[in-house]
């Protein structure tokens, strides 16, 4: 069963509910970047928003 992979979103977070599995990109048409800090100053500091834990 292949995914949908959006090649414009590469992504190793295989832990998401959206990752391709196979391949290393996210299967939305769309994600949301954003920060948990008010300053963010290094690559650490962002955050993928679209994130869901894969459940089971
Ligand atoms: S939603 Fe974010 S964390 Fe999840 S697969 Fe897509 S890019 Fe990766």
């Amino acid at each position: 069963m292949g995914c949908n992979a959006n090649k414009s979103i590469g992504c190793t977070v295989h832990q998401c509910q959206y990752h391709c599995g196979s391949e290393n990109y996210c299967t939305l048409e769309k994600i949301n970047v954003g920060t948990h800090e008010s300053n963010p100053s290094q690559v650490q500091c962002t955050d993928c928003e679209s994130f869901k834990v894969k459940s089971n």
